[in-house]
């Protein structure tokens, strides 16, 4: 098969959808892999060491995606790679299609076999393929709402950790999977006051096994939630319903409760945010302030620390990557159902139920 990974154009984005190693694996595997010049620099991977493992250097993401049967990515396809995708093409990456009708609407047009990293779904529950990347912004929530807590950012002007006599900051984190546990964690490892609210009894049973002390869990309804947030300094919000838009579990009313200067980092808003008042924004203009909240809300924020990010990536994308190219889409999908989740739009046909169910397209 005939791989092809461009460079990402998204906003601030430098991660990319391969690295050397997982280049040299497609071609051991007997596959041609084209890469789009200068797409690994912002991870920190040069030209040379792509050709160095034997893919071919193309100029252009035009020939990227004109030549290739299998575009390998990070970022969903943004309007102007809309006309270059290609009918029958198979396209792996994160797409994200419930949070995005203009998105899931393109790629329909255009037949692509969408294969969505993020709903790959092992029988357990587990998102193997949104792990490492909810575990990377997991760790920079904390840090980044630290940062924002500053006066001078629009914060409280709370120092998170405390200092002696001082008390540290007061974290809820809604939400205990993935990001949300790894997010009480750096959060705890600073000094905070950590509270984690989920509406699954055996995660806050696990969490309650494993975390620090100053880590602390709540079944999440509307009391615990409003008691929890209307306390806090700093909120993260890391829900998720799989493939499904992020439930709006604050509202404007419930945010206008809020401690003025708080700062509210939406983790989940790929996925359309778990506030009324969330609206994805960029690296380069991250913040917005609704109700004297300051809302960070990046959508893309494991972009910002692209090396760790694009090799912890690759790390699992290329097992089930292998298996595409070498099996194709349809047996490959066959002979693994957990893959076979992963698969949101065949040639036009929409195969993700929760994606139609955003957007009333169910067929
Ligand atoms: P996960 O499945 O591991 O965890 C989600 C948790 O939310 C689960 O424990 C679930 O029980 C809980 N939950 C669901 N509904 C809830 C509710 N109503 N109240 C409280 N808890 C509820 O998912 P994850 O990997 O931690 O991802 C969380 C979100 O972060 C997703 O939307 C994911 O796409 C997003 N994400 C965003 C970025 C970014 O750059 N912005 C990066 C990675 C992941």
């Amino acid at each position: 098969m005939l791989i092809g990974c461009p460079k990402e154009i998204k906003n601030n984005e430098y991660r990319v959808g391969l690295t050397p190693a997982s280049v040299k694996a497609y071609i051991q595997h007997g596959h041609k892999v084209l890469i789009e010049s200068g797409a690994g620099l912002g991870s920190g991977i040069g030209d040379e060491e792509y050709v160095k493992v034997g893919a071919t250097l193309v100029e252009t993401a035009e020939e990227v995606w004109q030549k290739s049967e299998m575009i390998v990515k990070v970022k969903e396809p943004l309007p102007q790679e809309y006309p270059l995708m290609q009918e029958g093409q198979i396209v792996y990456t994160y797409f994200h299609f419930a949070a995005d009708e203009e998105l899931t609407k393109a790629c329909l047009d255009k037949k692509i076999i969408a294969m969505a990293y993020e709903t790959v779904q092992e029988p357990n529950g587990n998102l193997p393929l949104l792990k490492p990347m909810s575990e990377v912004a997991g760790r920079m929530a904390p840090l980044m709402a630290a940062f924002y807590l500053a006066k001078s950012q629009g914060g409280l002007g709370v120092l998170p950790t405390g200092v002696p006599g001082v008390l540290p900051a007061n974290v809820v984190v809604i939400g205990g999977g993935t990001v949300g546990s790894n997010a009480a964690r750096i959060a705890a490892g600073f000094g905070a006051k950590v509270t984690v609210l989920d509406i699954n009894a055996n995660t806050l049973e696990h969490l309650g096994n494993i975390m620090p002390s100053n880590v602390f869990t709540c079944f999440s309804d509307h009391v615990t939630l409003e008691a929890s947030i209307t306390e806090a300094d700093i909120v993260i919000g890391a829900v998720l319903i799989p493939g499904a838009k992020a439930p709006k579990l604050i509202t404007r009313e419930l945010l206008n409760k809020m401690k003025p200067g708080a700062v509210f980092v939406d983790v989940a808003i790929d996925q359309g945010g778990c506030a009324e008042t969330s609206r994805p924004t960029t690296h380069s203009d991250p913040i917005f302030i609704e109700e004297n909240v300051v809302h960070y809300c990046v959508a893309n924020m494991p972009g910002a620390y692209a090396r760790t990010s694009t090799f912890a990536l690759n790390n699992v994308t290329i097992k089930y990557g292998l298996k595409l190219a070498d099996l194709g889409v349809e047996q490959a999908c066959k002979q693994d159902s957990v893959l076979m989740k992963g698969l949101n739009m065949y040639k036009g046909i929409l195969t993700c139920p929760p994606v139609g169910a955003a957007f009333g397209l169910e067929k």
